[in-house]
């Protein structure tokens, strides 16, 4: 029998292998079409080669493959859970056998795998050999269940592996997509020829990953480096940066406020200032003026290195607009930065900080009122808050510019509440680290971009060193010197979940506590951390920007905005338990003032990764080697909203792809779509969850 054949539009149900309980499985796991089937790879290609019988495992002279993992296949015998004795984990050894022998799998910590293991299941195993009591074992190896009997799929030299979605086995997977390779037909190439020429076409991509030949190289498939990945992520990435070029284009045609600035009041305004700007920071304001006067809705993202005054850059912007009869709301993340901004923002406006006006959500009921009231009747042209901002009652008189500080910690339905509270007011977004170029692209890509590559003059750099555990006591020496000399300290403690403790020997912020009271016994000290009401962490930041409290130990929450200029030690605790731009940007509280400062961490693992920023004072390099080594989804520290969720292509692996899709669309827009590229746009919008791109 003959079928038609499908577009990849199609839903998974039309394949015959697939019954109604394991399709409604299929899209609970978000695999709807045919496209979403195919798209999601094998994770691993098991090369039959490198099957070994369980007889002729031995540990001396034993050749595993380059990484040392080994590959076999038997049946369970037994399963045993037990608990072991001295630690209390728990334990699940299980006997595997072939006809040639038997070997010991143990696991500790996985207890449900002992309920889901059963003997005759049929198990494909990775992982290294050790020597134990009982002889040769695998400790903690990854498997995957095969059918019980018959052959487990070797048509050539690999065998694909796929995840398990839901209920679905991966071996079941492996028999739908088989089908949908047979009978899929992709129409029309949408990909323009810059982008696709070199490449194999989407079906025979699909095909060379699903089912590889034998010369291929199970390294390069599990890379994703091969030329069909690259045909596969190419289709992604251009479907992506198209959508954004529309929703950039759609913007720019949008009428927004115009402010009428004068190149006079600008010049005022750069003479208030204590120092000369940057040029970067010149560069910068003369766009965002650019953009304000121009009848279009500005949409600008504002990326520098800490200390590389952003916030100067924004203040001015809000001045612009202050001065001219408008009002300028200025969106932090925490309570703790608003009043650290409100305080520096009043420094600078003198005479004018009257304008200025603060709103949290700890403020007491007739304070907020009188807030309100202000902002309402557009007597407070500076707004400063947190996300008290976004509630119902506030309205603004005349709101025409938001500055948000640390964009990734607002949500798009936020910045929408707040649209609706204005006339489409213009918006600058400041990112708190620098964000790698792919990944501002990915994120930010239809926001226009101002780069402050440059630190204002005078600036030392901060001596920043590595300790291990143990010779931490150099550490606190250093600190005891600083603090001799006048200087303040800060040191930081990671914040630690209740679930991490006893499974690493972790110092939480209350043994620091005790510790430095012990070392430090006469100096004054404050502890800050999230779980404090608004009004307790405020009084006790301001005994340490006063100077009246020497240390400050901290959790995070000073990360962001804390501006001490007498503080040049940050000391921080566990150091391997942060991010390398959250190290950086934490490092950027120091080496604010005259003195030379020191950003001393103390670690006992991951050495080398912290070495990096021993060795670089470089946010954007900083920030290139942590999404290198984190990935997207982490490198935020915090869930981005907007990052795009691809099957195929990754921002760090793929960004130089990135850069040419996104130049490709710009061209193909300016031509216009083809009817097949409008098409599968509109497709690659659902598959790829681009809700935000319209
Ligand atoms: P960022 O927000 O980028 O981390 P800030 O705007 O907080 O940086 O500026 C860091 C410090 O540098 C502040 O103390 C600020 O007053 C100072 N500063 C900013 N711009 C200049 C400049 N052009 N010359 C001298 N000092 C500056
Ligand atoms: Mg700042």
């Amino acid at each position: 029998m003959s079928l038609a054949p499908l577009p990849f539009s199609s839903k998974v149900t039309v394949l015959r292998g697939l019954g109604p309980a394991r399709a409604a499985a299929l899209q609970e796991a978000g695999i709807d079409t045919l496209q979403d089937l195919l798209w999601s790879l094998p994770y691993r290609y098991v090369d039959r080669g490198s099957l070994r019988p369980l007889g002729s495992l031995e540990m001396r002279g034993f050749e595993a493959s380059d990484s040392g993992i080994v590959t076999v296949l038997g049946t369970i015998q037994e399963v045993r859970q037990s608990t072991t004795r001295v630690q209390r984990m728990a334990l699940t050894e299980a006997l595997l056998a072939d006809e040639t022998g038997t070997l010991r799998l143990v696991w500790f910590n996985q207890p449900y795998l002992g309920r889901s293991l059963k003997a005759g299941d049929r198990l494909l195993v990775f992982g290294s050999l050790s020597m134990g009591r009982h002889g040769l074992e695998m400790r903690g190896p990854q498997f995957e269940v095969m059918e019980r009997s018959g052959d487990i799929g070797w048509v050539r030299r690999y065998l694909p592996l796929y995840r398990k979605l839901g209920p679905l086995p991966g071996r079941a997977r492996q028999k739908l997509v088989a089908e949908a390779l047979g009978r899929v037909h992709p129409g029309e190439d949408w990909l323009p020829l810059e982008l696709s020429k070199d490449l194999p076409d989407t079906l025979t991509a699909l095909r060379l990953l699903h089912d590889p030949p034998d010369q291929s190289e199970a390294r390069d498939l599990e890379a994703g480096t091969t030329p069909a990945h690259r045909r596969l992520a190419s289709e992604e990435l251009f479907a992506f940066s198209l959508g954004v070029a529309l929703r950039r284009a759609g913007r720019l045609l949008r009428p927004g406020q115009k402010v009428p600035t004068s190149p006079e009041l600008r010049e005022r305004l750069r003479s208030f200032l204590p120092f000369h700007l940057t040029g970067a920071q010149r560069q910068a304001f003369k766009e965002i003026v650019g953009d304000i006067t121009s009848g279009r809705v500005m949409n600008r993202l504002l990326q520098g290195d800490v200390g590389s005054g952003k916030t100067l850059v924004a203040l001015l912007s809000m001045a612009m607009v202050a001065e001219t009869g408008g009002q300028g709301a200025l969106l932090v993340p925490t309570e703790v930065l608003a009043r650290q901004h409100a305080a520096s923002f009043r420094r600078y406006l003198g005479g004018e900080a009257g304008a200025l006006q603060l709103l949290l959500g700890g403020m007491k009921a007739a304070e907020k009122r009188a807030a309100l009231a202000r902002i309402a009747s557009g007597e407070a042209r500076y707004v400063i808050g947190t996300h008290a901002l976004f509630q119902e009652a506030v309205a603004f008189h005349r709101l025409q510019l938001v500055v948000v500080d640390e964009q990734q910690r607002f949500g798009v339905k936020q910045r929408e509440a707040l649209k609706e509270k204005g006339g489409d007011p213009h918006w600058l977004v400041m990112s708190a680290t620098p964000i790698p170029r792919s990944l501002a692209l990915a994120v930010f890509g239809d926001l226009d971009q101002s780069v402050l590559d440059e630190l204002p003059p005078g600036r030392q750099p901060i001596a920043s060193r590595l300790f291990k555990p143990d010779s931490a006591e150099r550490a606190w020496e250093l600190m005891r010197r600083e603090l001799a000399e006048g200087r303040q300290a800060f040191v930081v403690s990671p914040s630690i979940d209740p679930s991490d403790e006893g499974k690493v020997q972790l110092r939480d912020i209350q043994a620091m506590e005790a510790l430095l009271r012990g070392i430090f016994p006469e100096e004054a000290l404050e502890v800050v951390h999230g779980r404090l009401k608004a009004d307790d962490m405020a009084a006790r930041m301001a005994r340490f920007v006063s100077g009246e409290a020497r240390i400050l130990l901290a959790t995070t929450v000073i990360e962001v905005g804390v501006d001490v200029p007498n503080a040049t030690v940050m000391v921080v605790d566990h150091a391997e338990r942060f991010g390398l731009s959250q190290l950086h940007q934490l490092r950027g509280r120091v080496g604010r003032g005259a003195h030379r400062s020191h950003f001393l961490m103390i670690s006992g693992s991951e050495n080398e990764r912290l070495q990096t920023l021993v060795e670089s004072q470089d946010g954007f390099r900083i920030a290139q080697r942590d999404l290198e080594l984190r990935g997207p989804g982490e490198f935020f520290g915090v869930r981005q909203a907007g990052l795009p969720q691809f099957q195929v292509a990754d921002l760090v692996r793929d960004r130089d792809l990135l850069l040419r899709c996104r130049e490709a669309a710009g061209r193909v827009l300016a031509i216009g779509l083809t009817e097949a590229q409008a098409g599968w746009l509109k497709r690659e919008q659902v598959r790829l969850r681009l809700a935000d791109v319209s």
